[in-house]
């Protein structure tokens, strides 16, 4: 199955909102899944974490988790790179506490760097992380993003052969992808090469629990500037969702459009046509 998932608590959630009455709402207007944006902080406290897994479980709702921004793996101080890690592993291990598939992690900055050095240190430090992975999270999936700016690390392919390494998957965001080529990546033939591609890496298998985020957006040759509502970018969303079911894919595609539950319904209303 391919979920469509909103981004944080739905816009229409009555009361004072939270994760829990947000997870409900959600599953009232028919969504299946959610994104918790824990991009300022992480959680701290793990009994929520339970309140959520059980709001989750009793809605069927699929959960994905996007860590905090500020972390950069190819941090020159160290005590920016531990504080990177750390924030990457807590938010790994609250997300395994509260049944969530997989973290949507933004990498690392360049920094001026040569690419393949940048790599080498992006992959030190993802070692260090995954050496927790038994203890700290078993069952969650540590999701690399395609970035949206020529600045940042993280092209399709460095987050690829990262995750190959590593045994994970990475959060392919096509409107990172679209901004960063100032206006590639979006036709069925660019799509389908991009799906050709993760499969090159991952197998064809992984395309059945693929982490995905999809929004319109705006952009100017140094990348992105901001996600859009789908009706007012020139996302052919409607040609996205036609090979998305083309190729089978299955898990969850995050819809990040400031227009929340409204975009990810009407992403779900066409997707349910085919
Ligand atoms: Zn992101």
């Amino acid at each position: 199955m391919l979920h469509f998932a909103v981004a944080g608590v739905p816009l229409s959630t009555p009361g004072s909102g939270g994760t829990v009455k947000g997870i409900e709402h959600a599953h009232s207007l028919g969504i299946t899944a959610m994104e918790m944006e824990w991009v300022q902080q992480v959680p701290k406290n793990p009994e929520r974490m339970d309140e959520i897994r059980e709001a989750a479980q009793q809605c069927n709702m699929y959960l994905t988790v996007h860590a905090p921004y500020f972390i950069n793996l190819n941090a020159k101080e160290k005590e920016k790179l531990a504080a990177s890690k750390k924030r990457i592993l807590d938010a790994l291990s609250m997300a395994e506490r509260c049944g969530a598939h997989s973290v949507c992690v933004h990498p690392a900055f360049y920094l001026g760097m040569d690419p393949s050095d940048a790599y080498e240190n992006v992959r030190q430090a993802t070692a260090d992380i995954m050496k927790q992975k038994d203890t700290l999270f078993s069952h969650v999936n540590l999701g690399f993003e395609t970035m949206g700016k020529p600045t940042q690390f993280g092209t399709l392919e460095e987050v690829l052969k990262l995750s190959k390494e590593f045994h994970i998957y990475p959060t392919v965001d096509p409107a990172h992808m679209h901004a960063r080529s100032n206006g590639a990546w979006n036709t069925k033939q660019e799509w389908n090469d991009m799906f050709d591609l993760y499969v090159k890496y991952l197998g064809k298998k992984a395309l059945s629990s693929v982490h995905m985020h999809y929004s319109g957006i705006e952009y100017t040759e140094k990348g992105e500037k901001k996600h859009l509502p789908l009706l007012q970018s020139d996302a052919k969303w409607k040609d996205f969702l036609t090979v998305l079911h083309e190729r089978g894919v299955e898990g969850t595609v995050v819809c990040e459009s400031p227009l929340l539950e409204e975009d990810t319904l009407r992403m779900q209303r066409e997707y349910s046509k085919f």
